[in-house]
């Protein structure tokens, strides 16, 4: 462990320093930490484009009636300290950081919502209130742009969350597989920047077990009561945007060795605390909730988990297939909105569920041409080679969406 003094850790960095800067891979920016923690081969990796998930002009908030201002939004990330030390080096992500503060909503792991916002959070699941929530709201989007305010120093969660995936399951497969991995690295190495800096993690951690019995008096109006916070930051409370900085400065200063370093943490939790908080959620709404174990996995298990769901997304299917009866096709009209802005594509597929609670799972625009490929494909069992090279991509894409189904006995 470092004992550097502090002010030898602080920052700032260069404003060019690629840290600071978004990571683009294919269609999509990503955190500038993801080049240093993450294993260097992600980044030679073909992304979905998620072209549906257009976020500035956002199809659920246009035509599934989300929030305009909060969209996607309305959750509480957990973002680690050292993301946060790093958005204090821009204006913008400073003031985030501030306000994150005076809510209360900040721990020594960094951003955490309080007992009662995260409760609020699961009630919105169980009411399938996502995306309309007018509890639930990120305290780090500027509602007045619609732009996250650390976005380049945000969470795996909502790096990876894209509302309509172009590769339907098999690209929600590779997202949770790279969210999962980026989880585990924020919150080892959050961890890790707390001992580096002579933070008592295990302290504080009891802390929160102490509250366990008191969880009703834990949360205040926007985030955590003063007194618990008092509690759980010890002698650093008061000084929190110092711990920020510090952690920021520990993993810029180990930036080589980032991945390294996290293989050998194991996550500390508070379990009482969290046995605890588990139980306040009501019966009917628990079995939505799962105890995370996030100790005893390993990172180099996870890598390989992403690179499988990443092959599963362009290897080309051996078997042979028929368009599902779920399918319509709808001509565009060309004259609602979601019609207009879709000009371009002559058709709507639309994919139905039996669920009558969910009636619509997806609509999409595609050309004449696509849908005269997938027609091909009606009570027949053929390979998808068999509809001419021309759109293979796309019917591999309609085969994860479940919109080309497998025969199983041709
Ligand atoms: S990811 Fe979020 S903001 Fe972007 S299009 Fe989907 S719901 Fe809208
Ligand atoms: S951190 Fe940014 S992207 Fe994530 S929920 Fe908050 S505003 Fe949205």
């Amino acid at each position: 462990m470092s004992h550097e003094p502090l002010d030898r850790l602080l920052l700032p960095l260069s404003p060019s320093d690629p840290l600071l800067k978004p990571l683009r891979m294919g269609r999509q920016t990503f955190p500038g930490i993801w080049r240093e923690m993450m294993p260097q081969a992600l980044q030679q990796l073909r992304f979905p484009e998620e072209r549906q998930a257009e976020c500035m002009n956002c199809p659920k908030s246009c035509y599934e009636n989300w929030r305009t201002d909060y969209r996607c939004c309305t959750y509480h990330p957990r973002i680690s300290n050292f993301l946060l030390g790093l958005a204090c080096q821009t204006p913008v992500g400073e003031n985030a950081v501030d306000d994150l503060i005076r809510r209360g909503m900040l721990l020594p792991e960094g951003m955490h919502s309080s007992p009662q916002q995260w409760l609020d959070f699961v009630d919105d699941e169980h009411e399938d209130r996502f995306g309309k929530s007018q509890k639930v709201l990120c305290p780090m989007l500027d509602s007045a742009t619609g732009y996250c305010r650390v976005h380049v120093f945000r969470n795996s969660v909502c790096s990876t969350y894209f509302c309509e995936k172009d590769q339907g399951h098999a690209g929600q497969e590779f997202w949770n597989q790279v969210q999962a991995l980026g989880t585990q690295l924020e919150m080892r190495l959050a961890q890790w920047a707390l001992r580096e800096i002579g933070f008592d993690v295990e302290a504080s951690l009891r802390a929160l077990d102490e509250l366990a019995p008191h969880l009703s008096q834990v949360s205040h109006d926007h985030g955590w009561h003063p007194d618990a916070l008092r509690r759980i930051w010890g002698a650093w409370w008061g000084r929190e945007k110092e711990l920020l900085l510090a952690c920021a400065a520990v993993i810029v200063k180990n930036r080589d060795r980032l991945w390294s370093i996290a293989q050998q943490q194991v996550i500390a939790e508070p379990y009482l605390f969290d046995q605890a908080l588990l139980q306040e959620v009501p019966e009917e709404q628990r079995e939505d909730e799962e105890d995370e174990a996030w100790e005893k996995v390993d990172l180099s298990a996870l890598w390989q988990d992403c690179l499988v769901a990443h092959n599963a997304l362009w290897d080309e299917p051996r078997d042979r297939f028929m368009l599902s009866p779920n399918v319509i096709f709808i001509p565009n009209h060309r004259q609602t909105a979601e019609e207009i802005y879709h000009q371009d594509k002559a058709v709507f597929i639309e994919y139905r569920f039996q669920n009558p609670e969910r009636s619509l799972f997806f609509r999409l625009g595609i050309s004449q041409e696509q849908q005269a490929a997938l027609e091909s494909f009606r009570g027949l069992g053929r390979k998808l080679r068999e509809a001419g090279n021309d759109h293979l991509e796309f019917l591999k894409e309609m085969v994860h969406r479940e919109v080309l189904w497998v025969v199983a006995n041709p």
